[in-house]
């Protein structure tokens, strides 16, 4: 898809982690977030079920490594509605709870 950042992401920014089986995807570090970010490696709105668990356990691991105190999985389309990809955004200081 001509001009869709994500077909094609920079490699100037961190890569975790590429996959090509058992489905492409990319977990990067997001240009604009800083946060990592796992985008789906077709031009496609939605993953299927089972593209969307393995990618959210990925994603996973690497958001547990950095985010020891807490994340969440974000995958509101904002920018980009019309190719799939989603954030871990780290949980703000504020709203973690007490321990
Ligand atoms: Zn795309
Ligand atoms: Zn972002």
């Amino acid at each position: 898809m001509a001009g869709c950042e994500l077909c094609r992401p920079a490699r100037t920014t961190c890569w975790y982690a590429e996959f090509t089986e058992p489905f492409p995807f990319v977990i990067i570090e997001c240009d604009s977030c800083d946060v990592p970010m796992a985008v789906l490696g077709a031009h496609r709105r939605a993953p299927t079920e089972e593209e969307h668990a393995i990618l959210r356990r990925e994603l996973g691991r690497i958001a547990d490594a950095k985010y020891p105190d807490g994340w969440f999985f974000d995958d509101h389309m904002r920018q980009i509605p019309d190719h799939y990809h989603a954030h871990a955004r780290p949980i703000p200081a504020w709203a973690r709870p007490y321990r």
